[in-house]
């Protein structure tokens, strides 16, 4: 099968013909039609990660046909479109598993880095971590919201019923959880680069009230930050654009190094946290919630081969959106 694949951090990934993967017991077979690239794929690439599966094919955001089931499948069948996300497996048992915090699992396999994810013709995942998907979404359209859209919506839902919510960082998540907060009835302000005009533009025109550069001070105190932006330097700017008794959420699995910061810009009961990972029950919660929104994604999407040029364009900060890539052309043809 096609596949674009990493074979040691630091390096383009590589065109390569792989095996086509069997379903063991409990797995499905996918043919993947789409997926999503992530800023995670990034850090992959880059060895900001410990311990990848090598050789490695990423993605982790697959949306695809189910060709063939193992033994033991019953939640899918033969040709049902699914969706796989980053968390691969869980092992059911451990003190985060028994306390519904699957997402912090002693051990737990990750798409597209502990097991081979979806950029490649045909996966195979664990049947209970896939979502259906809901059908007014093309595949190229739903693809981000398995990652970006759902692992930001948690990361939205860690800040409570914050009204003022700042965005750092207007990529592939905060164009869609804008949209969702504005549903919920917040208010929302984003950062972008400084001197990001045409990134503060898209913001507003997916739902911010105000947009700017990390470096300026927003017109109000906000509530709640949500950094997706991998500076840690960013940190203490939210941590000062806070009201009271505000939270900063880092929503990435990787940043920089966190500056020093006087103590009084965390004082009066501000607080910084960070999301890791997702819940099944985070996905079901967040799929149902996309088409009521009703969430639009706006997606860039290349063909599968140009996997290096679609993680260079998101290093370079280019995508507006989210970016897609596409193994199946009739896929590309749903796109917008
Ligand atoms: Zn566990
Ligand atoms: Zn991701």
């Amino acid at each position: 099968m096609r596949a674009m694949v990493l074979d040691a951090p630091r390096r383009p990934l590589c065109a390569a013909d792989l095996p086509q993967p069997a379903p063991g017991q409990g797995q499905v077979l996918i043919r993947v039609r789409a997926c999503g690239v992530c800023r995670t794929d990034l850090h992959i690439v880059d060895g900001d990660l410990p311990h990848p599966k090598l050789p490695l094919v990423l993605g982790h955001q697959i949306v695809g046909a189910v060709e063939a089931v193992g033994t033991g499948v019953e939640r899918f069948a033969v040709g049902e479109r699914v969706g796989v996300p980053w968390l691969g497996f869980t092992d059911g048992t451990c003190r985060y598993c028994r306390t519904n915090r699957e997402n912090l699992c002693d051990h737990a396999r990750f798409t597209g880095y502990d097991n081979d994810g979806g950029y490649a013709a045909y996966a195979v995942a664990d049947a209970r971590f896939g979502f259906p998907l809901p059908a007014v979404y093309s595949d190229v359209q739903v693809a981000p919201l398995l990652c970006a859209g759902l692992i930001g919506y948690r990361a939205l839902t860690l800040t409570g019923d914050a009204e003022r919510l700042g965005l750092y960082g207007f990529g592939s998540s905060a164009h869609i959880i804008a949209q969702v907060a504005r549903h919920q009835g917040r208010r929302v302000f984003a950062f972008t680069r400084d001197g990001d005009e045409a990134g503060q533009r898209f913001a507003r025109e997916v739902g911010a009230e105000w947009a700017g550069g990390s470096g300026q001070a927003p017109p109000e105190e906000l509530d709640a930050a949500i950094i997706f932006a991998a500076a840690g330097e960013l940190v203490p700017i939210a941590l000062r654009a806070l009201a009271k008794g505000g939270t900063v959420v880092c929503a990435g699995i990787h940043m920089s190094a966190i500056p020093s910061f006087p103590y009084e810009i965390l004082w009066e009961e501000r607080s910084v946290r960070s999301v890791a990972n997702l819940t099944r029950r985070d996905g079901e919660e967040f799929l149902a919630l996309a088409p009521r929104v009703p969430i639009r994604t706006i997606v860039e999407a290349h063909p599968l081969e140009e996997a290096n040029t679609a993680l260079a364009r998101l290093r370079d900060g280019k995508i507006r959106g989210s970016v897609v890539l596409v193994t199946d052309e009739t896929a590309l043809q749903g796109s917008r």
